[in-house]
């Protein structure tokens, strides 16, 4: 148990203040050499998936204006998990199979090298903060289910209906189309039965070079009621060493989970590759470990995953397995303490179209 001193510790204070108070500190080297040692001389940086760019602008804003990089990451995603026209994440978010909104998140704190996360919380429409009042009151890194709406309901968030009109709508559609022996009729489905997937991941570093990282979703569309994905594991989802960089991933949870995917991009980092190199060696090992049943014919992946990564310095990157999505090429938004802007991904494969 850690001794709660160092938790009023981490609560009086923000920043690289935090982890010199708590911990010792990490010898440069002990852990086989770390790329970046740069201390106060960062390029303020936010990376996020392609449906951030109010939050990368909202981190950053933030971290340029002192805040600490985990608030802003927090504050950053909230804009979307609270947007009912986002049904990725949070309020709005797509639904399981039994029509009840199921959200994960998970976050990292650089400077504490403290951890939250919360897995398949239904009723609130902010799981990122949960999670990060896991980190900041609990000896403890994961809650689910009812205990972890339990917690964030002591702390006074309401519980509320998250489905949307539009949100029952998709899942009513999905239901009535699922299969032709099954006791619903059939209603027209001008998607084609896709299955909609999508997550927020969001990395950010300040002038300090200290780093936080934050992902939050819905999850995949229709999933099995309790089924958590890559986002809420601490090394899958998102992960983030001070002395390194953040990572962290959208797209099949399940393959990421395989490989702790956010955890071996920074790792790659910490061996001097830039992080979009990192993304796309992950990635790599990704498709080492997918199994025939996940793959075309020709060795393609049937499905998509993505890694987004900034380093200490604020280098940052990302890469797809896939150049395109069904909508148009793979983007990811980033701010770079200049501008947001939304950029080409890195990738592995040309999709055919
Ligand atoms: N990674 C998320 C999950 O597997 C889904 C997504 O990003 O589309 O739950």
């Amino acid at each position: 148990m850690i001794d709660p001193v160092s938790r009023r510790a981490f609560l009086g204070m923000t920043g690289a203040a935090v982890g010199a108070a708590v911990l010792p500190p990490v010898k440069q080297g002990s852990l086989g050499g770390p790329a970046i040692h740069l201390r106060g001389v960062a390029r303020p940086t936010a990376i996020s998936s392609a449906n951030s760019l109010a939050p990368v602008t909202q981190a950053l804003e933030l971290v340029q204006a002192g805040v600490d990089t985990l608030d802003a990451a927090v504050e950053g995603v909230k804009i979307q998990e609270l947007d009912p026209e986002d049904t990725s994440v949070g309020y709005g978010g797509l639904p399981n199979e039994h029509g009840v909104v199921q959200l994960d998140a998970s976050c990292v704190h650089g400077p504490s090298r403290r951890a939250g996360a919360v897995g398949a919380l239904e009723g609130i429409k902010t799981p990122s903060e949960v999670a990060k009042l896991v980190l900041k009151y609990t000896d403890h890194i994961m809650l689910v289910g009812e205990g972890a709406k339990q917690f964030a309901l002591s702390y006074g968030f309401k519980e509320e209906d998250l489905m949307t009109q539009a949100s029952r709508e998709d899942w009513l559609r999905w239901r009535a189309n699922r299969g032709p022996k099954d006791d619903w009729l059939d209603v027209p489905d001008d998607e084609n039965m896709v299955r909609p997937t999508g997550t927020i991941n969001l990395n950010v570093v300040n002038a300090a070079g200290d780093l936080s990282s934050v992902t939050t979703t819905s999850g995949l569309a229709w999933k099995i009621p309790g089924r958590v994905g890559d986002s809420p594991i601490i090394g899958a989802g998102q992960y983030t060493d001070n002395d390194i960089g953040g990572a962290g991933s959208t797209g099949r949870g399940e393959s990421n989970i395989m490989v702790c995917g956010a955890f071996l991009t920074v790792e790659h980092m910490r061996r001097g590759m830039a992080p979009t190199d990192a993304c796309l060696e992950t990635l790599r090992r990704v498709m080492q470990m997918t199994p025939p049943r996940l793959l075309h014919p020709d060795g393609t992946p049937r499905f998509d995953l993505s890694f987004y990564a900034v380093n200490k310095a604020g280098e940052f990157g990302a890469g797809s397995l896939y150049d395109r999505t069904r909508w148009g090429p793979r983007r990811y938004a980033v701010h770079d303490g200049r501008e947001a802007s939304f950029q080409d991904a890195a990738y592995l494969y040309e999709r055919a179209v």
